[in-house]
């Protein structure tokens, strides 16, 4: 069985453009419109080691009456659910928002191997980086270019280790 593998994160972090680089396909709409993605989106992946699903979510919506602010969207809570493992992608050019501090403390709850990645973190200082997300409480964070390339190979193989 391939493991499915769940991109999650905030809206504009750089999700769809992974899925792209991971599945090889432009079949997840990339946009600078955050949320643009509005469902669950699978695909096959073959990079790294061992074949795998690649789940595209839709990111993240506010929920007013849950009194936090913002809170994971039910579908995106169930592609977690349902996930061998979780990519949690964050946005190295944004730096650290409390929407991922809420993210964080959910995933921390799974079950299942999740890992911290660092998007758009071409060109960037990766130790900065790292340090910044470290706190997130999720281990040491990964950094990467979702769009360049930089460090996907090593995060796909990183997941896979766990299968
Ligand atoms: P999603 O909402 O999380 O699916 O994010 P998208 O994949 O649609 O990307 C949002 C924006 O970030 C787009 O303008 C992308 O071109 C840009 N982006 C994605 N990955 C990278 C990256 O590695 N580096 C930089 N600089 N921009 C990126
Ligand atoms: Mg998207």
């Amino acid at each position: 069985m391939k493991p499915t593998i769940a991109l999650v994160g905030r809206p504009n972090v750089g999700k769809s453009t992974l899925f792209n680089r991971l599945t090889r396909s432009k079949d997840a709409l990339v946009a600078d419109l955050p949320g643009l993605t509005r469902d669950r989106h699978y695909g096959h992946g073959r990079m790294g080691s061992k074949p795998y699903l690649v789940v595209d979510t839709g990111g993240f919506e506010p929920v007013v009456d849950s009194g936090i602010l913002y809170e994971m969207a039910k579908h995106t809570l169930q592609a977690v659910d349902e996930a061998d493992a979780v990519v949690f992608l964050v946005d190295g050019r944004n730096g650290l928002t409390p929407q991922d501090q809420i993210i964080a403390n959910r995933l921390r709850q799974s079950p299942r191997p999740v890992l911290l990645a660092v998007n758009k973190g071409e060109g960037a200082n990766r130790a900065v980086l790292a340090a910044e997300f470290f706190e997130l409480g999720l281990g040491e964070p990964l950094v990467i270019s979702g769009a360049h390339g930089d460090g996907v190979y090593d995060l796909i193989e990183t997941v896979l280790e766990h299968f």
